[in-house]
């Protein structure tokens, strides 16, 4: 089945404190669509402008990601830019230029209404809603967010998480949600909100999945050395819901390996700058380092 995926495609210049890479391929919609097309056809829902590399584009299609809900408009694409401290977990924002995303309202093609799988990657909640208006009946819907939308647009996004069935979030962030300290905790407040499905993302200590069938731990892979995390998140999101929409059990029976594969293509993500590393991956890199996680959590 396919994976409808809707978020930022954007142009994403990183400072690392050993390198700096302007005008990279990024956005969430970008990092979650590459990385779910291992697994299963993906549809693309985004807008960039004039000035996006032809290059960029022809990766999209190396990918097999159908493009047809992509908008090119008169403009400048969304542009981002993020500096990392020496640990590579802080962040700070550089530059945000909206571009051809300030007026951007998607109205998606028939045939992408009735995709099963919806990933609502990061982007204003109001966006999220408007494109979920647009499904028919979807099978499974997940969210994902950023500390913005909780400080701008939090009304819009309770609202959101009453319509999901999984939320995607990181500790911070499910912290500045709840008030919660405690993780479990925060994981119990969040589902009161509305999602079957809460998965808080710890960086580099991997997720917690809390659902019907109670708590996953999921580990990250161990890297031992990160070139650059942009993207992780939504790569890991990606790459979960690209292996559910690929496999026929029902989604209990399924999440659990789902989250494994996500947290496998994150950590491709993780070793190159942008999309670079991730873009060069097999199906079968990715099996080696499966192979590997079971190993290590077994016991
Ligand atoms: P992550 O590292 O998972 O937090 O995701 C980083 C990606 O989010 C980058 O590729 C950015 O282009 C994108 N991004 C940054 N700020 C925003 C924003 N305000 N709205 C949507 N996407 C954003």
């Amino acid at each position: 089945m396919s994976v409808l995926i809707v978020g930022s495609t954007a142009l994403d210049s990183i400072k690392t404190p050993s390198a700096e890479n302007p005008r990279l391929l990024g956005g969430s919609a970008s990092h979650a669509a590459v990385a779910a097309s291992f697994f299963s056809p993906v549809r693309l829902v985004g807008v960039v402008g004039d000035d996006f590399p032809k290059s960029y584009l022809q990766l999209y299609k190396r990918h097999r990601i159908d493009l047809d809900g992509l908008q090119i408009l008169p403009g400048k694409t969304f542009h981002w830019s993020g500096e990392y401290e020496m640990n590579m977990n802080n962040r700070r924002t550089l530059l945000t230029e909206l571009g051809v995303f300030e007026t951007f309202t998607p109205s998606l093609p028939n045939s992408h209404q009735r995709s099963a799988f919806v990933l609502l990657a990061n982007i204003a909640p109001a966006l999220q809603h408007h494109v979920l208006n647009q499904m028919q009946r979807p099978k499974f819907v997940v969210a994902d967010t950023m500390d913005l939308w909780l400080n701008i647009a939090l009304p819009d996004l309770l609202k959101l998480l009453k319509r999901l069935d999984g939320f995607v979030l990181n500790d911070s962030e499910a912290h500045q949600l709840t008030k919660e300290d405690n993780v479990f905790g925060a994981l119990r407040k969040i589902h009161k909100l509305g999602p079957r499905y809460v998965i808080i993302k710890k960086g580099s200590h991997g997720s917690i999945l809390s659902g019907p069938d109670g708590f996953f731990l999921c580990p990250a892979y161990p890297l031992h050395k990160v070139v650059d995390p942009t993207g992780a998140g939504d790569s890991f999101v990606g790459g979960m819901m690209g292996y559910l929409a690929s496999e026929k059990n029902p989604i209990e029976r399924n999440i659990r390996r789902a989250m494994i594969y996500g947290s496998v293509v994150a950590s491709f993500c993780c070793e190159g700058f942008g999309l670079k590393r991730t873009t060069r991956v097999t199906r079968t890199d990715i099996e080696r380092r499966v192979t590997e996680l079971q190993k290590l959590t077994k016991f």
